[in-house]
């Protein structure tokens, strides 16, 4: 008897994976032809194109689709959607919330082939560029033409327009420019359903009801696959000048940034990081310290000087710190070349670390009169439970934004690290919210904040947001189970 059950219960496995074969290749033809052949990929090297930058979770794809057209786009979704095929878009791939990551049997939708600068109207000032196309890229091709596209970051050589788009991108300038929300005019996005909206008529005014291209600028690919994007331009700053101080304590760290309003500087760029930072640059990079020796925090300083004023204003801005005390050394770039190593220090920070050690990253963001306070308390904290964590912050200071990482201490085991590093999150978001920040400054929530939205969404605010999901993709087949 028993086995005869077991006999008829491999027969029945049989036939299950049979019928699972026969839809797989029946899926994978399909496909096929709406992409062509070359453009699928289910050979091993699915598995590094389903992931991002993040590294806690394994991926696990159905497959990967590289269309190279909006209309290829429509195709998919449309096939997809009747099928009940989960899709994953993904664009460069360098996230740091898991939001590209397949880790569900999902087709990966990749951008990847869609590279296109379509125009450049140096009238308008816009750019117009399929969402596959390389951040740096779209920088190079404004700046042939003497114009500016200013949101930038480390990861800007690999991360797509498209991708930026999805995740309302900030990064280092937006103290004088803001997010990449505010240089998007247009969209061309294909819903869930294979319907295409676009959203891009080009008119920076336009007051006809709801602006639903802003729905989409953060949306984690769960609400429509962006596959053109218009975007603002404006004018180069003309000289930059870039400046690191050291000094002795986050607190003067933003007094410093106060002390950059008051004398009225030029600013755009106002960075910190810490002397763990740049020791680990240092040795990962071998950039060279600016400084003789080394202090507890710098303070990166970078102005436009657009006019001899914003040059005297850095100068009596200087006088002023180092006679307060505020700054104990200071350095500024004498060449391109120099500035560049400056702002090395500053970037290879988050690639350092993962190199060098095993740390835990967060990326929160907080009233600045918050800051100092919070991490006063952040640090005892960590200090009472978590003893040997070190704590080290990085980041975009002048916009209340903190890399927040817990290093692991040399006698713990990883497996033990991250379960004490994800607890400590918790009493971390406590924190955040009791000072009125958010637990997510720029990188999104994807996968890895997903559990903790509710310290800074409220459950109305979730519902909402769920409700708008579900008018947009009704069988939830994009990017299901991230973001809420
Ligand atoms: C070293 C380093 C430094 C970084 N610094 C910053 C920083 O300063 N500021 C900052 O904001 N971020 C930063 N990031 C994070 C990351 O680079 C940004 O989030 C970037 O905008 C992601 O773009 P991507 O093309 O790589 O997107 P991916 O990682 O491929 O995808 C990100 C999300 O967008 C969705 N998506 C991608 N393309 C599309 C599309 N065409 N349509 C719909 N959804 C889509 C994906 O499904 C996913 O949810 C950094 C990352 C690294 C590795």
């Amino acid at each position: 008897m028993g086995a005869w059950v077991f006999c008829v219960s491999i027969a029945l496995t049989d036939a299950v994976n049979l019928i699972n074969t026969c839809h797989m290749t029946s899926v994978i033809n399909d496909l096929e032809r709406i992409v062509g052949k070359a453009h699928l990929i289910t050979d091993d090297s699915k598995y590094s194109l389903a992931k991002d930058y993040t590294k806690a979770f394994t991926p696990d794809p159905l497959l990967i689709l590289q269309p190279g057209s909006t209309e290829e786009v429509q195709e998919t979704l449309k096939y997809c959607n009747l099928k009940g095929i989960s899709v994953v878009p993904s664009g460069g791939r360098t996230g740091l919330s898991g939001g590209a990551v397949a880790t569900q049997k999902e087709v990966v939708l990749s951008l990847s082939r869609m590279n296109k600068i379509l125009e450049i109207n140096e009238t308008e000032r816009t750019i117009r560029a399929q969402a596959g196309v390389v951040t740096k890229q779209l920088q190079k091709a404004a700046s042939e033409k003497g114009l500016y596209f200013p949101v930038d970051f480390a990861s800007s050589g690999s991360s797509h327009i498209g991708g930026n788009v999805a995740t309302n991108a900030g990064g280092i300038k937006v103290i004088r420019y803001g997010l990449i929300r505010d240089w998007t005019l247009g969209l061309k996005v294909v819903l869930a359903d294979g319907r295409l909206l676009e959203l891009d008529n080009a008119c920076v005014k336009n007051n006809t009801g709801l602006d639903l291209r802003q729905l989409f600028v953060g949306s984690e690919g769960t609400l429509g696959v962006i596959t053109e994007c218009l975007m603002k331009l404006t004018a180069p700053p003309k000289d930059l000048l870039v400046s690191v101080f050291a000094l002795d304590s986050l607190e003067n760290v933003l007094k410093l940034f106060e002390l950059t309003r008051t004398m009225r500087l030029n600013l755009t760029a106002y960075e910190f990081f810490t002397q763990f930072g740049l020791k680990k640059v240092e040795e990962h990079t071998h950039l060279p310290n600016p400084f003789s020796n080394y202090h507890p925090y710098y303070a990166l300083v970078e102005i436009e000087k657009a006019h001899d004023a914003d040059l005297e204003n850095l100068e009596k801005f200087m006088e002023k710190g180092f006679e307060s005390g505020l700054i104990l050394d200071g350095v500024q770039a004498q060449s391109s070349t120099q500035a560049e190593q400056f702002w090395g220090l500053r970037e290879n920070i988050a690639e350092s670390l993962t190199a060098l050690t095993v740390a835990h990253k967060n990326d929160i963001s907080l009233p600045m009169s918050r800051i100092t306070r919070f991490c006063q308390e952040l640090e005892g904290l960590i200090q009472k439970e978590y003893k040997g964590f070190e704590v080290v912050n990085f980041g975009h200071i002048g916009d209340g934004n903190l890399h927040v990482n817990f290093i692991k201490p040399p006698s713990m085991t990883k497996e033990d690290f991250f379960l004490y590093a994800k607890k400590a999150d918790l009493s971390m978001f406590e924190l955040v919210k009791r000072h009125g920040g958010s637990i997510s400054a720029e990188h999104g929530i994807g996968l890895t904040k997903k559990p903790f939205l509710h310290f800074t969404r409220t459950p109305d605010e979730i519902a909402l947001m769920k409700g708008i999901k579900s008018i947009f993709d009704p069988k939830g087949i994009l990017n299901p189970g991230k973001v809420f």
